[in-house]
């Protein structure tokens, strides 16, 4: 299993802000302490303006260099750009190796579903899965499905890949919750997956289920995943009731597919992150 990381995206921080530099510390510590996945860890590289510009409009790259908060919960940070691009960069990296046959992760900050083509908001700058699935397309993928399991609907993921020739995109999140958006399906290749707060962990397993049906039908040759872990128990963001085990089994569930599969860290702002992405990842690893 390869991780790509870069302690350096916990350069960057807000006093009091969910979206922090110790998601990323806690989880690199503690999967330096396990001893049952067999871990590479490796550096994000870099990312073009082209790569990122087929997702994003010129505007949103100046605006993000310009010292205003973006929205409440988005604030300006200097250098914002640069950590955004490591983001970003990380994800291409996740895509190359998943190319090359291996088991990747990209454990990084900040996230990306939430970016709009020429908007940053909801903790997100860049959205990094958009971008690494329009590279995909542009050089040799056919057919590219996202999964994206993080609590909230990924409305920028959506609105970027929307009815985008070669990728579809499924979404399993709480409705109503941020950003509002995530109802209903939406145009020829969005497939979206509400659950109602509260709803019982047996139910999202099943929701999970029919989403991996459909996302399976599509025939996907490689498969992106928007991997949020706040629809934990415990996580104060949202009122999911996963467990460590879900997450688990959802990894061994994508695995399962046999369809080559990169994960990129979304959201998840409880404690036991490191714990729920370590159980994903034993999930993932064949075996675990
Ligand atoms: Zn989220």
């Amino acid at each position: 299993m390869k991780i790509i990381t870069d302690e350096r995206c916990a350069g960057y921080a807000s006093e009091g802000h969910p979206e922090r530099p110790a998601r990323i510390t806690t989880a690199i510590e503690r999967l330096k302490r396990q001893t049952e996945l067999q871990l590479a860890w490796a550096a994000p590289g870099m990312v073009n303006d082209a790569q990122i510009l087929r997702a994003h409009s010129p505007e949103l790259l100046a605006r993000l260099q310009i010292p205003r908060d973006f929205d409440a919960d988005t604030p300006f940070h200097e250098n914002i750009i640069t950590f955004a691009r490591a983001s970003v960069a990380a994800a291409l990296a996740a895509l190359k190796a998943a190319r090359d046959g291996e088991n990747v992760f990209s454990l990084m900050r900040p996230p990306g579903h939430h970016a709009l083509r020429d908007r940053a908001m909801g903790f997100c700058y860049l959205n990094n899965i958009a971008i690494a699935v329009l590279e995909a397309l542009a050089t040799g993928s056919k057919r590219v499905a996202v999964f994206d399991f993080d609590v909230h609907h990924g409305n920028g993921t959506e609105a970027i890949l929307l009815d985008r020739p070669g990728c579809a995109f499924f979404s399993i999140h709480q409705f109503p919750c941020f950003p509002g958006t995530g109802a209903t399906n939406v145009g020829t290749n969005c497939f979206n997956y509400p659950v109602a707060p509260a709803t019982p962990r047996e139910t999202w397993r099943a929701t999970f289920a029919r989403a991996l049906g459909d996302l399976k039908d599509f025939q996907p040759d490689l498969i992106a995943v928007s991997a949020g872990f706040d629809a934990y128990m415990r996580d104060p963001l949202a009122e999911g009731t996963l467990l460590a085990e879900d997450f688990h089994w959802l990894g061994q569930s994508l695995r399962g597919l046999d369809v080559p599969l990169f994960s990129l860290l979304e959201g998840g702002y409880s404690r036991d992150l490191p714990e729920l992405i370590f159980a994903y990842l034993k999930g993932v690893e064949k075996n675990k």
